[in-house]
């Protein structure tokens, strides 16, 4: 294991949180219980949780310093201008609206920018964004490259948008009838994939030649980042925080979740340049959210957040953690294991259709995967597949995604890599005995974000 490949852990650990592990009968009863869906295991009951890197960041002793700082004003703490002059420095927007997560601030942007009926074109859809698109009368429409929907295509920017897909939902729908393009760095559902500063550029001059605004869903901005500092001509040696600042020197606005790269535990934010967008987000966000000045975050929160922002862009942190995802990419690779190539930035995704060749994918084989794991390891994943995609809001069909897969997401600063090792053992395993995972069929199946609730039992 190579320090260069892989390099170790730029801190180290001042506080320790135990974990245990419970029996393989124990785990039986409990996935049964939880109609084979990993969110509704209890945490008690998980050894090594990769269910999501939302949230579930490990803070500094900075940050945490910071949290007893916390002015809880009700209007005008001053941290909340900490935290908007943090991220006007590195976001370089002129204008920050808080909101309680990443969701509430795609709730006021689609709200604000979307007529019922326009389009929203973005690179691949994510749940909560594509709901709140919809919820608010527009109409998704996926326009990444061919590329992102096949596992096996190992490119460098896999998450760029198709320029040609762009200029033909321009065409064909007209300029006027696109609320907004929407470009996620990184695209999570297609693997954590990154896209470039050119694409990123390129895509802009095209939004903007026709007066569509473009707006990022900047969630793991950073991530984006260090890829395009490894993989772009021209940006080796420039630092995160100069290539951070020159991704949104493009758009003319972004959501955020300040649960993935902002390294807290809660809180969002909408940034805009537009005044007039920007008026409308305020008074929407004391609707919704709390006031301009708050917006659903406590001011400790909001202090561990322009603490966690200013860390997140330090060079050595974050490529400690896109190489730390990659590891446990590698192991997999070497074992053969089928996975989403090349491996992105949050975590490594496991290719459920090559996985597990005997199911259909109405028998949902990434939800029996992941149920499997769980049984097999105490190691918690997620489904990323039929089950999250969802139903066709017109016709009431399901959507057939052409990627089904399991995401083993890595929290930020949380596991150590032996961990990692641990988790490939246990995949490895289930690969070599993958015969014996059995399907799924609904027994509850909710009608919004039915991955989250939704419960199963073996065919
Ligand atoms: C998590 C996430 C969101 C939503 O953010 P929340 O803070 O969970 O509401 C939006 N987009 C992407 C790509 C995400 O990963």
């Amino acid at each position: 294991m190579s320090s260069e490949l892989y390099p170790a852990e730029p801190f180290r650990i001042k506080s320790v949180e135990f974990v245990k592990m419970n029996t393989r009968e124990e785990r039986e009863r409990i996935a049964k219980e939880a109609g084979y869906n990993t969110f509704l295991i209890n945490s008690e009951d998980v050894y090594i949780d990769l269910l999501t890197d939302s949230g579930t960041n490990a803070m500094s002793d900075n940050q945490w310093a910071g949290m007893m700082l916390g002015d809880e004003a009700y209007a005008g703490s001053r941290n909340w201008y900490h935290l908007e002059e943090t991220v006007k420095e590195l976001f370089g927007f002129k204008h920050v609206v808080p909101t309680h997560q990443g969701r509430g601030a795609e709730n006021l942007l689609s709200k604000i920018a979307i007529k019922p009926g326009q389009y929203v074109p973005g690179n691949m859809y994510f749940t909560t964004t594509r709901y709140h698109q919809e919820a608010n009368g527009g109409i998704f429409v996926d326009i990444i490259r061919d590329e992102a929907h096949d596992s096996t295509i190992d490119i460098p920017f896999k998450g760029n948008i198709d320029l040609n897909k762009l200029q033909k939902v321009i065409d064909e729908q007209g300029a006027e009838n696109i609320a907004y393009v929407c470009c996620a760095i990184t695209v999570n559902l297609a693997g954590g994939q990154p896209v470039s500063i050119q694409n990123i550029r390129e895509t802009s001059e095209l939004c903007h030649k026709y007066g569509i605004k473009m707006f990022m869903d900047a969630t793991r901005c950073v991530e984006n980042a260090y890829f395009i500092k490894e993989r772009e001509e021209g940006y080796a040696n420039k630092s995160i925080k100069e290539i951070v600042l020159e991704e949104f020197s493009y758009a003319d606005g972004c959501t955020m979740s300040g649960k993935k790269d902002c390294l807290t535990n809660i809180g969002g934010f909408l940034c805009l340049n537009d005044e007039e967008l920007f008026l409308a987000a305020k008074e929407m966000v004391v609707v919704f959210e709390g006031m301009p000045s708050y917006g659903g975050m406590a001011g400790r929160d909001m202090e561990a957040m322009a603490r966690g922002l200013k860390e997140s862009v330090q060079d050595e942190y974050i490529e400690y953690r896109v190489k730390q995802v990659r590891y446990l990419g590698d192991r997999l690779l070497e074992a053969g294991v089928p996975i989403v190539e090349p491996v992105g930035g949050h975590a490594v995704f496991l290719d459920a259709r090559r996985f597990c060749p005997h199911l259909t994918q109405d028998e949902f084989p990434a939800q029996a995967l992941a149920a499997q794991l769980y049984i097999d390891s105490s190691v918690r994943s997620m489904e990323r597949g039929i089950i999250s995609a969802g139903r066709d809001k017109a016709t009431g069909k399901n959507h057939y995604p052409k990627l089904e897969t399991v995401r083993l997401t890595i929290p930020r600063r949380v596991y150590t890599y032996k961990h990692m090792d641990i988790v490939a053992e246990a995949v490895i395993n289930l690969y070599k005995n993958r015969d014996e995972i059995r399907g799924l069929k609904w027994v509850y199946e909710p009608k919004q974000l039915r991955f989250f609730t939704g419960r199963f039992e073996h065919i």
